[in-house]
């Protein structure tokens, strides 16, 4: 049996933690069996969000009445758009295996457990008296075979389907429906419930659905419930609120309909360490699971299930188990973004959390209208949502909705962090007029309400 300090299983995020136990002289195990890098470079957020740019130039010019510009799109090169994004994406996985240090050994194979600190890959019996599992989560298994997930999905290639199905009204499926409606797919979404985002604010859930709705076809209240596949496409059986069966002919469908740890190849059966009842790896505060010194970070381990959660998590590990931090983890003001058209951009809880957790709130909901630039994109829907405290003004949640939201969040979310208080955004010179100007009125509309 072959002897390490650290066995790190999954090279996804966790691949920084080989480099700062090797950086402190560590014996370092890390076990991949697919692509170094992990779902976000090979099969999650980098290809997903290289299309944005291509569906926002195509959006622009199909929208430029609105700007009283007549202008059409001659040709949409969709080859070049998947061979230039698919180039990129192909290099991100040599460059983080080439990034680990020499040091370290890797194992490229799959890993699972013989016994509580036992790992076997390849036929090969490793140990370590710290083992981090950071192994993520996939796609749940789809109704058909030839049905895509994420995983299947990518790298994208020609021939283009003419029509698509997108199933899953989650920042997934809202993001891959604006990117194929945008380069002339005939794009359907099919979502369970009668709203898209459901983690998102009520008000900004109802500006998303119905500007997202001007663009792509959304069969709300639906169910597939059997998919047939010929050299055509597909025969999906949907069904309606009413419990109605309508046919419907596709000739791709993408499912997104949510995501499961990879729990079980690891084979924790032959461990003491606890899952939760969806199988994910149940772990304390200080990212421990239920056998001493196996710890367990990313998607297999989360609730949030984002990438700068995941790198949270693993810097944080990082400092505890090779830096003497003691702390427990904290997740001060989680922020996260839908980029789709619209796009939100979001931080801390909803009006609906503050509502069932019995917080006193104050709130304000601006349209963006008030700054000049963001006026110019003539785009009427645009508002900001602040929920503050009103007795101690703390920030508890703003969400906002309009062009660059995910980037424009950042300024709410940094007085969170360094000093929580409504006044700091209020009382701040904001450039004029320059599209923060929409934080400035938000938080002066919410301000006009505190005690
Ligand atoms: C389409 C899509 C878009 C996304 N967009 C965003 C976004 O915009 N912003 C954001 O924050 N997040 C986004 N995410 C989520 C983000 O990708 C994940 O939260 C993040 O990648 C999780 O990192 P991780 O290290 O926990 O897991 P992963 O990156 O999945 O890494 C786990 C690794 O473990 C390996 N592995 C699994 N089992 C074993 C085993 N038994 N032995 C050896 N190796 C194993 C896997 O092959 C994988 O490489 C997106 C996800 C998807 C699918």
């Amino acid at each position: 049996m072959t002897k390490f300090d650290v066995i790190i299983i999954g090279a996804g995020r966790a691949t920084n933690l080989a480099r700062s136990a090797a950086a402190k002289g560590k014996k370092v195990a890390i076990i991949e069996k697919s692509a170094f890098g992990g779902t976000c470079p090979n099969r999650g957020c980098i290809p997903s969000k290289l299309l944005i740019g291509h569906a926002h130039v195509i959006r622009s010019i199909k929208e430029s009445q609105r700007h009283f510009i007549s202008a059409k799109i001659e040709n949409i090169d969709t080859q070049k758009i998947f061979d230039t994004n698919n180039q990129f994406v192909n290099s991100i996985g040599g460059i983080v295996e080439n990034g680990i240090p020499d040091e370290v050994t890797i194992y490229k194979g799959e890993a699972s457990f013989v016994a509580d600190k036992v790992v076997t890959v390849n036929n090969e019996q490793l140990t370590a008296e710290t083992i981090i599992i950071a192994t993520g989560a996939r796609p749940r298994k789809t109704i058909h075979e030839k049905v895509w997930t994420s995983d299947t999905l990518f790298p994208l290639h020609e021939p283009l389907p003419k029509s698509i199905t997108i199933v899953g009204g989650g920042f997934i499926g809202v993001e891959l429906a604006n990117f194929f409606d945008a380069i002339g797919v005939k794009t359907v979404l099919i979502a369970r419930g009668a709203e898209l985002l459901k983690q998102e604010d009520k008000d900004i859930q109802a500006i998303f659905k119905e500007e997202f709705s001007k663009n792509v076809e959304v069969l709300f209240n639906t169910e597939v419930k059997k998919a047939t596949h010929n050299e055509k496409g597909f025969t999906l059986i949907l069904k309606n609120e009413k419990g109605e069966e309508i046919t419907h002919e596709t000739e791709a469908v993408i499912e997104a309909t949510g995501r499961i740890p990879n729990t079980e190849d690891l084979k924790l059966e032959n461990t003491k360490i606890n899952v939760t009842n969806r199988g994910y790896i149940e772990k304390n505060e200080f990212c421990e699971t239920s056998v001493k010194g196996i710890y367990a970070v990313g998607d297999v381990a989360s609730k949030y299930a984002l990438q700068h959660i995941a790198s949270h998590e693993v810097v944080y590990l990082g400092k505890l188990l090779f830096d003497n931090h003691s702390e427990p983890l904290q997740y001060p003001y989680v922020p996260h973004a839908v980029f789709s058209d619209p796009e939100i951009g979001s931080v801390g809880i909803t009006e609906e959390e503050a509502k069932a957790q019995n917080i006193e709130y104050v709130t304000a909901i601006t349209p963006w209208s008030n700054s000049a630039k963001a006026r110019s994109t003539r785009l009427e829907y645009p508002r900001t949502k602040f929920i503050v405290d009103p007795n101690s003004h703390k920030i508890l949640g703003c969400h906002l909705i309009g062009p660059e939201s995910s980037t424009i969040i950042h300024q709410v979310l940094a007085v969170m962090h360094i000093d929580n208080d409504i006044k700091h955004l209020g009382n701040m010179m904001h450039i004029h007029p320059a599209v923060n100007e929409v934080i400035l009125a938000g938080a002066r509309a919410v301000m006009k309400k505190l005690k």
